[in-house]
């Protein structure tokens, strides 16, 4: 297959990947969101879903091969010889456009791993997303995982040998979007998926081979749900028993419909110290033996993780030993995490950042003693 002449220098980017895929190469199989209905989510509102034609995706793969090949060739001569990683390093500062920018981060960490965008790639046909897996691994033959997001819905409606043949030609992962296994709560969010469903979806991924990993939006709830929201979580995350939990705290943008709900006082939003209760919650009943991951820059507690059952009672004691700081230490705590002062509990003890935060809270109340919800709401969302 020959690449077109204006494919050369770039090839077509997504919006989003997961926070574990930062490396990866990104190849966009499909564009937007096939359901894009969801009351917190805004990534793709306003767009339409399209499927691309196989050979669009090939013609984006050739043009990933040609700037790798490039970039080892202008390198070469310039002297780098096979120190790739130096090279790539000197045009990750200055790239001439994202695609390169990404295809330079990609061999920056060896090149092996490859991500499927946009939000539903199990959506294609089985046939046609085997087709693009194979021809990625035979373009470029270094990388040896394959990842993508999936909804449970379209998993649920695949065979087992369907996946088993995804799994067979190379998708390594999927990454699905649970959100909650709380049924009131799905349908009031307007996830488009039953907790049956996403146990169906799940298991089959889990039987098919291929590795799977679950996110969780902590406070998705609110006041109003978050008890069920974290007891029935657990109790479909225990049933499908995934490789990976990831947990990231509900953010509400202006444009998610959620934002709506928000202001006509349906939705009642949880506070930072109400999300940990609720987490606890969670971890108390969870009954798997998945790696248990926080990862994300929303989440107030990142120490919270660890190898389910192993090493619960250390997540727990995380939880408890916040809980457990007098409160002005917590509030200390959370502005410090707010505006990415602190990393972790521990930082407390640094007490060069301890000080930079009290003054910082001493701006925010204004004299008033206490930094209202609504402010730290707006620097957490400020802060990503
Ligand atoms: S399915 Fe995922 S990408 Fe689509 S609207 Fe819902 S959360 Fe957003």
């Amino acid at each position: 297959m020959a690449l077109t002449k204006q494919a050369l220098d770039s090839f077509e980017l997504g919006p989003i990947r997961p926070p574990s895929e930062a490396y990866s190469l990104l190849i966009r199989a499909t564009r937007n969101c096939p359901w894009n209905r969801c009351k917190f989510c805004h990534t793709y509102k306003g767009e339409k879903f399209q499927l691309r034609p196989v050979e669009e995706i090939k013609q984006d793969i050739l043009t990933v091969k040609a700037i790798q090949d490039r970039i080892k060739e202008t390198f070469w001569k310039s002297g780098y010889g096979g120190r790739v990683q130096e090279a790539v390093r000197m045009i990750l500062n200055n790239p001439p456009n994202q695609a390169y920018y990404n295809v330079a981060l990609w061999l920056y960490a060896g090149g092996e791993s490859a991500f499927l965008q946009d939000a539903n790639s199990l959506i294609m046909g089985t046939n046609e997303l085997v087709e693009v897996i194979r021809f990625l691994k035979q373009t470029l033959p270094s990388i040896n995982r394959v990842t993508s997001y999936a909804r449970s819905k379209t998993a649920a409606k695949k065979k087992l040998e369907e996946l088993r043949e995804l799994h067979e030609a190379g998708l390594s992962r999927l990454h699905i979007g649970l959100e909650s296994g709380y049924d009131p709560l799905l349908q009031y969010m307007d996830k488009g998926v039953t907790a049956t469903e996403h146990i169906e979806g799940g298991k089959k991924i889990v039987a098919s081979g291929i590795s799977l990993c679950e996110y969780v939006v902590l406070g998705l709830g609110g006041r109003k749900m978050w008890r069920q929201h974290a007891t029935q979580t657990a109790r479909v995350l225990t049933e499908i028993d995934p490789d990976f939990i990831r947990v990231r705290t509900l953010t509400i943008h202006a444009r998610m419909p959620l934002y709506n709900e928000l202001q006509n006082g349906n939705f009642i939003r949880s506070t930072d110290e109400e999300i940990v209760a609720e987490e606890k919650l969670l971890l108390q009943h969870l009954e798997c033996h998945s790696n248990y991951v926080s990862d994300h820059i929303t989440n107030l507690l990142q120490e919270i993780e660890g190898k389910l059952p192993r090493d619960k009672e250390e997540m727990l004691a995380s939880i408890d030993r916040f809980q457990s700081l007098p409160p002005q230490e917590r509030t200390n705590f959370i502005i410090g995490r707010r505006v990415g002062i602190y990393v972790h509990l521990d930082d407390l003890a640094n007490s060069h950042k301890h000080q930079a935060v009290e003054q910082i809270i001493q701006r925010l109340n204004q004299g008033s003693g206490q930094v209202g919800d609504e402010t730290i709401y707006s620097l957490m969302e400020g802060f990503i």
